[in-house]
């Protein structure tokens, strides 16, 4: 079944680190939301007809859409797609957004389940992070969503931040896993170009993450995720049994989805679009009638390589009669290559398939990397 990405590219601030697509003006909001029920109706037969399994509201900044906002996209989706009856429906939101009252209307709303991006419960690295939240915020919201009846929760947490000690960030684990939530994805504080972490690094006003300290926490994320019964299906993303998040798995094992809004990919197998990352021109060509995307067709070598990246970074891993099946002329390089890393135990083979051993979880990207055909 397919999936649906709405992208909501607004933020209130800037965070020091980021990256992604986003304005900090919302002037142009309502008429982000037009644009986003327009493409959608431009945009629907590029899915097959049947229901979907997944709607993700991704940002940006989508907790800053207001109840009326979110009911006329989903007025939308209801008109051109149908939904499973047990469809996955997130709304990515900061935490300092879920008040009592926009908790009580989403409930009125068909999201069902909360990314919650609180990042860390310590005001220092907020600061650092530019976020817009404080720590008060991020230990009391779990707790108002779940007394909202939202209880399918996901929180995401960064470590690595310069200043957060091993102690500091177990200590920041331990307040989540409290929390009763049933989801964690963490992720490593990277220094991406053009943004106001590069320049404060460049400057010597911040220290750049390091590295070795990065993989220390990394190895205690694992650790005390173990410890809480979480399961850890993906580098990044932890989760009790069963509540793995199905859009972002969706992702890693390639099945097709449609991705609106400025900035936003779509996969259908074969090609592989992404729209425009400038929201003016956007509203313009969707206002237009235009199309905002721009489409790439994947070479076989492309799928191959995708297909390697994705399915290694899982705990389900690759399976040798899928490698076999849809990539047989590339299945003796990766066989050659795989070699070494099976060797060196950081990969694993068992029960017909290839992952990652904990060890080299460390070294994913390199591993990929050195499957790849070119
Ligand atoms: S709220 Fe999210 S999308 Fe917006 S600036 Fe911060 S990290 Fe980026």
């Amino acid at each position: 079944m397919p999936h649906l990405y709405l992208h909501i590219p607004f933020c209130k601030q800037a965070c020091h680190y980021c990256d992604f697509h986003f304005s900090t003006s919302q002037q142009r909001r309502g008429e982000m939301t037009d644009a986003l029920i327009a493409e959608l109706g431009m945009r629907k037969n590029e899915l097959p007809a049947v229901s979907l399994e997944t709607v993700y509201f991704g940002g940006g900044t989508p907790s800053l859409l207001t109840g009326d906002e979110l009911m006329r996209i989903f007025e939308a989706i209801g008109e051109n797609f149908s939904l499973a009856p047990d469809a996955e429906i997130t709304l990515e939101a900061n935490p300092d957004d879920l008040t009592d009252a926009y908790l009580r209307t989403l409930r009125h709303t068909p999201v069902n389940r909360l990314s919650i991006g609180i990042q860390s419960f310590r005001d220092d690295d907020l600061q650092l992070m530019n976020r817009a939240h404080t720590a008060a915020d991020a230990k009391r919201v779990v707790q108002r969503a779940q007394d909202a009846g939202i209880t399918n929760l996901s929180v995401d947490l960064i470590y690595g931040i310069p200043g957060l000690s091993n102690a500091a960030w177990l200590r920041n684990l331990d307040e989540a896993f409290s929390l009763g939530m049933q989801h964690l994805s963490c992720y490593n504080l990277t220094v991406e170009p053009k943004t106001a972490l590069a320049w404060q690094v460049a400057k010597g006003f911040v220290r750049a993450p390091d590295d070795a300290l990065c993989e220390q926490q990394f190895i205690l994320l694992t650790e005390r995720a173990a410890d809480a019964g979480f399961v850890h299906y993906e580098i990044s993303n932890f989760s009790l049994p069963g509540w793995e998040a199905r859009h972002n798995s969706s992702y890693w094992k390639n099945k097709p989805y449609l991705g609106l809004g400025p900035s936003a990919h779509s996969y259908n197998g074969n090609q592989r679009s992404h729209n425009i990352a400038n929201n003016s021109e956007y509203l313009r060509r969707i206002a237009a009638g235009q199309t905002a995307a721009t489409v790439e067709e994947l070479s076989p070598n492309e799928r191959y390589n995708e297909f390697v990246l994705t399915r290694l970074r899982t705990s389900w891993g690759i399976e040798e009669t899928e490698l076999n099946s849809r990539f047989a002329e590339f299945a003796p390089n990766f066989h050659t290559e795989a070699t070494p890393w099976l060797r060196s135990g950081d990969m694993r083979f068992e029960n017909g398939k290839w992952f990652l051993s904990p060890a080299g979880k460390l070294l994913a990207d390199r591993i990929a990397a050195a499957l790849f055909v070119v």
